[in-house]
C-alpha cells in the first residue's frame, strides 16, 4: 500500500477526499496542486504511518517508507532546480503535521530544514543574501531544537532558553527588534543556540539533513500524542487513532526581504460570515510571524486597512504610509491571490482560510482550508452560499454544525446597559460575543472565579484549557489570525486581540490602562463583535431567532421529517421554547412546579397527612397552582400537544432533612417535631431512584393522580372557554407492567369524565405512558393495546439497563471514560448499541400491536446531535429537548432527513 504521496507542479497522487489518509493539510495540497494553484511541491506520509509508527516504533517505520522518502525528495529537487544538503545549491524544506481535521497550533512544524554550517554559505551565496540565509539558520535551530530535541522552557515563570539568548544579545548591541540584527550577530546567535543545544541535551546539532529530516518526522508523530493535542481531541472527541499525516515541502521564503512576505487570509469574514475577503501580513516575515501574534500585522486589503485603522484610532495618511495593504503595497500580487480566493472558494464551495507567502516577488499558496469560523458567521455563509448559488438548500442545512449553534443561544449584552457602559479601551473583535467576568492573568488559574476573563499580553497554545474555561479572551498583542483570536473563534469564545493600550504585569498581577489599574478579580467585559473593553459587569439579555438564524431553522423545518418539542415545566420555559421554535411540550416534571416556598409547604402537608382526607385536603391546596401553571403552559403552547408528566420524585426529595426546617413545619401543621421526625425517618429509602416513586406513587396514593388530572383537564376547559383548543396527552411515569398503567388509566378517565359532567363540556385528551423501565420496554406490544403513546425516558432507561444510578454515577463514570471502558458518559450521549437496543424494541412492539402508535423521547438525550439521528432513525414521531436545545435539535432533525 502507498504511505507516501508526492503533490506539485500540477500534478498530485492523493486528492481532496482523502482527508483520512493524508491529513485535512496534505489532501488539500494534493487537490490545489492538481487545479494549478502555486503550491510548493513536496510529499505527504499518510496517518496509518502514524498509527504503525505507534505500534511499531521508528526502526520499522523508516525501513517501511526510506526509500519512498528519497525518491520524492528527489522529484522535489528537479522540480525546484536545487539539491537536499548541497552547499551550492541547496534545498531547504518545511516539516509539518496535518491531522484529517485541523487542529490550529496543537502540533508541531519545523521550518528550514536541511540547514547546516555548509548550507547557509551556499544559501547566503546564492540568494545573494547573507543576513537573510543566517536568520534562516538561527530560525532553524530555534524550532528544531524546541521541536525534536525538548528544547522548551521548563516551567511557566522560565523563558525560552534560546529567546533568553536573544534578549541578551539584543540588550548588549542596545536594539529591540530581531529585524535589526547585523549578519555578525545571527553568527553569534546561531554559535551560542548550538551551544545551549549541546549544553542542555549533551549531543552536538544534527548536520547530515537526513537525520535532520528523520528527527522532525518522528517529532510530528509524536506531537499527536502531545498534551496540547490530546487536551484538544478530547475537547473535539477526535480519537486517538485516527493519527496525523506528515507534509514535507519545498521552503519558500517570506523573510528574503522587502519584496517578500507572508500571510493568512479569509475568502469570507471569520467572526461575522459578512463576504468580504480579509487577511493579515507581514513584509519579510516568515509563517509562524503571523500567527504567533508577536508582531502586529497588516491587513491585506485596502477596506480591511481601513477599518482596522478605525479601531486603532490611526490617521488615514499615518496609515497609508506606515501600514498599507498588500492591496496597496503590491498590487499585481495582490490581484493574484484575490483570483486564488475566488477559485479556492468556489472549487471548495465553502469559506476557506489560506496561508500563502511572497518569495522575492512570487506567490506561492501553502495552505488552503475551509475556515474555522463563529456560530454567527456558520448560519450567515451557509444562508449566503445558498443565496449566491454556490450550494443548494440541503448542502447549506449541512454545513451548519448542530452545536455551534449553541453560541447563538447565548446571552447577548443589554443594549441600554451598554449606553451606560464605561468602555476603557479597545482591541480588535477577535471573536464575537458578550462575556463578562473577573480578571485572571494565567490560563491554569481560569478556573479561580466561577466567570473569569483571561487577559494575557499573547496567548500560547498552551494556554487552551484555561481559554476553553474562561468566559472571555483579551490579548494585549496579536492580530485578527493569531492564535488566540483562531482558537476562539473555534470554540465560539469571545475574544478581543490586539489591544495595545493594555499595560500588563504578570508579576504584580496588574492590568493597566492610561493612570488606571486593574487587579486580579476586578470585573471587566468584553464585547467581542466591536472589540470594547468595558470596566465592571455588563448586564445580558437573551438573544432572538432572526435574520439568518430564522432562514435556516425555517430550512431545518422543510427538510425534517420529526418534530421537536420541548420539556418545559413552567409557562416562562414555555415561551422561550416557543420562540425557538418548539412544536409541542414532550414533558412537563409537575414536581418542579412544587419547588417554590409557599408550594412546597402545602406539597409537605400532603406527604406528611396521615389519613385519606388529610391528604386530600392538603391536595385542595394545590389543585389551583397546578391548574394555574397548566393554562399558562397551554396557552404558550398556542394549541400545540402538551405531555404532562404525573408526579413521579420519590417523596422525601420533598420533606424537610434539616432541624430548624422540620420544627417549622410541625409549628405551622400544630403536630410534634417527632412526628414530623417520623415521617421524614418513614419516607428515607435505601434506593429512592428504585423506591417509592413514578406510578408507584399514583396506585398507592391515587388522590394525587386525580388531583392532578384535575387540575390539567379543567386547564384545558378554561382555555376552551377562551378560545384556545389543547388537547392534553396525560402521561404516566415508571411503568413496568400493563396493570400499572391500567390502574392509573382507570383513575385519570374516571376523573375526566366526572369532569366533563361537573362542567357540562368536553375536552380530548390522551393517556399514554413513559418507557423508562427495561421490562416495559420488552412488553411494549401488550401495553401499546392500552396506551394512547409511549415517550422513552431515556435517562432512567440508561439508568436501568445499566445498573447506573443516576445519583450516584459522577463518582465512577469519569474514570470509566479516562480509562476507555466507557467511550463517553452514557446519560449524555445515548448508547445506541445497548439502551438504543431497547428503545428500537419498544418502539417495535409497540407498533406491531398499535401501528400508528405515537412515539417520543424525553429523556436528556432529546437534545443531543448523535441521539437526535438515532431517534429519526428508530422512526420517532419526535423528540423533545430543554428549550435551549430547541434549533439545535430542529437542525440536527432535518439533517437526519437529508
Ligand atoms: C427520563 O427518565 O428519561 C425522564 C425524562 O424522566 P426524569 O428525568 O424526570 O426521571
Ligand atoms: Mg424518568
Amino acid at each position: 500500500k502507498a504511505r507516501v504521496f508526492k503533490f506539485g507542479n500540477k500534478t498530485a497522487d492523493g486528492n481532496s477526499t482523502m482527508k483520512n489518509l493524508l491529513g485535512g493539510k496534505g489532501a488539500n495540497l494534493a487537490e490545489m496542486s492538481s487545479i494549478g494553484i502555486p503550491v510548493p511541491p513536496g510529499f505527504t506520509i499518510t496517518t496509518e504511518v502514524c498509527t504503525e509508527y505507534n505500534l511499531l516504533g521508528q526502526g520499522a517505520v523508516v525501513e517501511m517508507i526510506n526509500e519512498d522518502i528519497e525518491d520524492c525528495i528527489a522529484n522535489i529537487e528537479s522540480q525546484m532546480g536545487t539539491i537536499f544538503g548541497d552547499k551550492d545549491n541547496p534545498l531547504l524544506v518545511s516539516v509539518r503535521s496535518g491531522a484529517r481535521v485541523s487542529m490550529p497550533g496543537m502540533m508541531d512544524t519545523v521550518l528550514n530544514l536541511g540547514m547546516n554550517d555548509e548550507v547557509v554559505l551556499g544559501l547566503a551565496k546564492k540568494t545573494n543574501n547573507e543576513q537573510f540565509a543566517w536568520d534562516s539558520y538561527r530560525r532553524f535551530i530555534q524550532m528544531y531544537g524546541g521541536v525534536v530535541l525538548g528544547m522548551k522552557p521548563a516551567s511557566k515563570d522560565d523563558i525560552d532558553p534560546f529567546e533568553e539568548i536573544m534578549e541578551h544579545l539584543k540588550e548588549k548591541r542596545g536594539i529591540e527588534l530581531d529585524t535589526e540584527f547585523t549578519v555578525q550577530d545571527l553568527k553569534d546567535l546561531v554559535y551560542d543556540f548550538k551551544d545551549a543545544v549541546k549544553k542542555r541535551t549533551g549531543q552536538d546539532f544534527p548536520t547530515n539533513p537526513w537525520n535532520q529530516l528523520w528527527g522532525a518526522i518522528i517529532a510530528v508523530f509524536n506531537s499527536w500524542n502531545g498534551d496540547r493535542a490530546i487536551y484538544y481531541r478530547n475537547m473535539n472527541g477526535y480519537p486517538a487513532d485516527w493519527g496525523t499525516a506528515v507534509n514535507v515541502q519545498a521552503m519558500v521564503y517570506g523573510n528574503m526581504g522587502d519584496n517578500s512576505g507572508t500571510g493568512v487570509c479569509f475568502t469570507r469574514d471569520a467572526g461575522t460570515g459578512e463576504n468580504v475577503f480579509n487577511g493579515e501580513y507581514l513584509i519579510n516575515a516568515q509563517g509562524e510571524d503571523v500567527v504567533a501574534g508577536v508582531r502586529t500585522p497588516q491587513q491585506i486589503t485596502k477596506l480591511g486597512s481601513q477599518r482596522w485603522a478605525e479601531l486603532a484610532k490611526v490617521e488615514e495618511t499615518d496609515r497609508a504610509k506606515n501600514y498599507p495593504s498588500l492591496e496597496e503595497l503590491m498590487p499585481s500580487i495582490f490581484k493574484e491571490l484575490n483570483s486564488y480566493q475566488d477559485i479556492l472558494e468556489k472549487h471548495y464551495r465553502d469559506m476557506q482560510d489560506m496561508e500563502f507567502t511572497i518569495q522575492d516577488g512570487k506567490l506561492w499558496i501553502l495552505q488552503t482550508r475551509n475556515g474555522k469560523r463563529t456560530g454567527a458567521a456558520m448560519v450567515k455563509i451557509a444562508m449566503d452560499l445558498l443565496k449566491e448559488g454556490m450550494i443548494n438548500e440541503k448542502e447549506a442545512i449541512l454545513l451548519v454544525e448542530p452545536n455551534k449553534l449553541d453560541e447563538l443561544l447565548h446571552p447577548v449584552f443589554d443594549p441600554s446597559a451598554l449606553k451606560k457602559a464605561n468602555v476603557i479601551a479597545q482591541g480588535l473583535p477577535a471573536s464575537p460575543g458578550a462575556a463578562t467576568g473577573k480578571i485572571v492573568f494565567f490560563a491554569d488559574e481560569a478556573n479561580k472565579y466561577k466567570n473569569s476573563i483571561l487577559v494575557r499580553i499573547e496567548t500560547s497554545p498552551e494556554d487552551l484549557e484555561g481559554m476553553n474555561i474562561a468566559k472571555g479572551i483579551l490579548t494585549a498583542r496579536g492580530g485578527m489570525t493569531s492564535h488566540a483570536a483562531v482558537v476562539a473563534r473555534g470554540m465560539g469564545k469571545c475574544c478581543i486581540s490586539g489591544a495595545g493600550a493594555l499595560k500588563i504585569n504578570y508579576k504584580k498581577r496588574t492590568l493597566t490602562v492610561g493612570d488606571h489599574i486593574y487587579h486580579e478579580g476586578d470585573w471587566i467585559s468584553l464585547n467581542g463583535s466591536t472589540g470594547n473593553i468595558i470596566e465592571g459587569k455588563v448586564a445580558t439579555i437573551e438573544p432572538e431567532l432572526s435574520g439568518e438564524f430564522a432562514e435556516i431553522m425555517k430550512l431545518s423545518d422543510k427538510y425534517s421529517k420529526m418534530k421537536v418539542r420541548t420539556n418545559a415545566d413552567s409557562p416562562k420555559d414555555a415561551k422561550v421554547a416557543r420562540g425557538f421554535g418548539a412544536q409541542g411540550i414532550g414533558l412537563t416534571r409537575t414536581e418542579h412546579m412544587f419547588f417554590e416556598l409557599d408550594r412546597i409547604k402545602a406539597m409537605r402537608e400532603m406527604i406528611l397527612a396521615d389519613t385519606v382526607k388529610g391528604r386530600k385536603q392538603a391536595l385542595e391546596d394545590l389543585l389551583p397552582m397546578q391548574r394555574d401553571d397548566f393554562e399558562g403552559i397551554f396557552e404558550a403552547m398556542e394549541g400545540h400537544a402538551v405531555t404532562i408528566r404525573l408526579l413521579d420524585p420519590p417523596l422525601h426529595e420533598f420533606v424537610p432533612h434539616q432541624l430548624a426546617t422540620q420544627k417549622d413545619l410541625a409549628d405551622e401543621m400544630h403536630i410534634s417535631l417527632q412526628a414530623v421526625k417520623n415521617k421524614v425517618a418513614e419516607l428515607e429509602e435505601f434506593n429512592p431512584m428504585l423506591g417509592h416513586r413514578g406510578c408507584r406513587l399514583g396506585n398507592t396514593y391515587p388522590e394525587i393522580t386525580e388531583m392532578q388530572t384535575r387540575a390539567i383537564i379543567e386547564a384545558a376547559l378554561n382555555l376552551k372557554e377562551r378560545g384556545v383548543i389543547c388537547k392534553p396527552e396525560i402521561m404516566v411515569p415508571l411503568i413496568g407492567t400493563v396493570k400499572e398503567f391500567e390502574a392509573q388509566d382507570a383513575i385519570i378517565r374516571t376523573t375526566a369524565n366526572t369532569i366533563f359532567e361537573e362542567r357540562n363540556d368536553k375536552v380530548e385528551y390522551l393517556v399514554g405512558t413513559m418507557i423508562e423501565i427495561p421490562r416495559a420496554a420488552l412488553m411494549a406490544d401488550l401495553i401499546a393495546e392500552k396506551a394512547d403513546f409511549f415517550s422513552f425516558g431515556t435517562n432512567d432507561l440508561t439508568q436501568m439497563a445499566f445498573g447506573y444510578s443516576r445519583d450516584d454515577a459522577g463518582k465512577f463514570l469519569p474514570i470509566y471514560i479516562e480509562k476507555g471502558i466507557l467511550k463517553n458518559d452514557p446519560f449524555e450521549i445515548l448508547d445506541q448499541e445497548g439502551v438504543g437496543q431497547l428503545v428500537k424494541i419498544g418502539t417495535e412492539r409497540g407498533r406491531s400491536t398499535k401501528p400508528n402508535l405515537k412515539v417520543g423521547i424525553c429523556g436528556e438525550h432529546g437534545g443531543e446531535p448523535s441521539s437526535i439521528e438515532f431517534c429519526y432513525n428508530t422512526g420517532m414521531d419526535y423528540v423533545s429537548c430543554s428549550p435551549y436545545r430547541v434549533p439545535i435539535a430542529r437542525l440536527v432533525s432535518a439533517q437526519a432527513a437529508i
